[in-house]
């Protein structure tokens, strides 16, 4: 599909590329970013932020861009331990990826490697197309992360810890964003409270918000749901349906090994340094 905008200081014929494999879904990129999501049908008036749309079948279909993910030949350990030894790892745009493994496994180590707080010993991670190596600024602007530890501080309100990360991703129109990730988790009615004061399960609602603020194009979630009452699971379930509907991945690790299976769109374990896809099977027959 070839898809040209007017009315934009990129007047021109742009090749942009349908990035998803979603019927009536686009998504419009621009130097591989993920700039405006179309959810079209066929009488829409063709209109994408107030920019003129034209889209045509076209037979010269630009190749699907770079994956949302692309690992090769990871290693990295701590010290004199190996953890990832070897792994490769393609993900698609509109996947979701969900990691099983054995505590110690290094699941944990992996996301890290893929959000570009551990830096690999060995091999080449592209997030987004960009080499982290070579473009880790560009590449960490496409994550977002909920981690284990919240990255909160417990003496700002919930509306500034959002607006202090959205500065530091100088996030355009910081204020309506910050209103729009705390009402997409529950969390407007508290948006005035200090972290401190908020229940496990709230504090993590926060940190999803906080991963959503920037429009990332990929979450990496390590077991999201833990700490969460079932009405809040069922919320991250609908948010993490909605972001892999519009083209865009995510990738989360889980112990609950029916939910995974239910929300992941591809499973995975991770069996002696490497991604086992087959070795997930037995790790969910083991889980029964
Ligand atoms: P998982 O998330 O699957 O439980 P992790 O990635 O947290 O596993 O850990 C994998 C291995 O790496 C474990 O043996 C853990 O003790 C070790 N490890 C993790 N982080 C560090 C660190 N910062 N320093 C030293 N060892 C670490």
């Amino acid at each position: 599909m070839r898809l040209w905008l007017h009315g934009s200081p990129f007047e021109k014929q742009l090749n942009c590329r349908e990035r998803t494999g979603k019927k009536n879904v686009v998504q419009i990129c621009f130097e591989d970013r993920i700039k405006w999501v179309w959810r079209h049908s066929k009488s829409d008036a063709p209109e994408v932020s107030g920019l003129e749309l034209h889209s045509t079948n076209n037979s010269e279909i630009a190749p699907s861009g770079p994956q949302a993910i692309e690992v090769l030949g990871l290693q990295k350990g701590y010290g004199d331990l190996p953890v990832l030894w070897d792994l490769n790892l393609s993900l698609g745009w509109g996947e979701f990826l969900v990691l099983f493994g054995s505590n110690g496994s290094g699941k944990t180590t992996l996301l890290r490697t893929l959000s570009g707080q551990a830096r690999p010993d060995a091999g080449t991670v592209r997030v987004a197309g960009h080499d982290l190596r070579r473009r880790p600024r560009a590449a960490r602007r496409q994550v977002g992360v909920v981690a284990h530890s919240g990255f909160l501080y417990d003496d700002l309100t919930c509306a500034e810890n959002l607006t202090f990360y959205g500065r530091l991703y100088s996030v355009e129109g910081l204020k309506t964003r910050v209103a729009e990730a705390l009402e997409r988790v529950g969390l407007s009615q508290r948006a005035d409270r200090r972290v401190r004061s908020l229940s496990h399960g709230m504090q993590k609602r926060l940190a999803i918000a906080r991963a959503i603020l920037h429009q990332p194009s990929l979450l990496l979630l390590d077991e999201p749901e833990s700490g969460l009452d079932r009405d809040s699971v069922a919320a991250l379930a609908a948010l993490l349906r909605e972001w892999t509907d519009s083209g865009r991945s995510v990738v989360m690790t889980t112990h609950n090994t029916d939910l995974g299976q239910v929300w992941g769109s591809k499973v995975a374990a991770i069996i002696n340094g490497k991604l086992d896809f087959d070795g997930a099977r037995n790790y969910l027959g083991a889980g029964r």
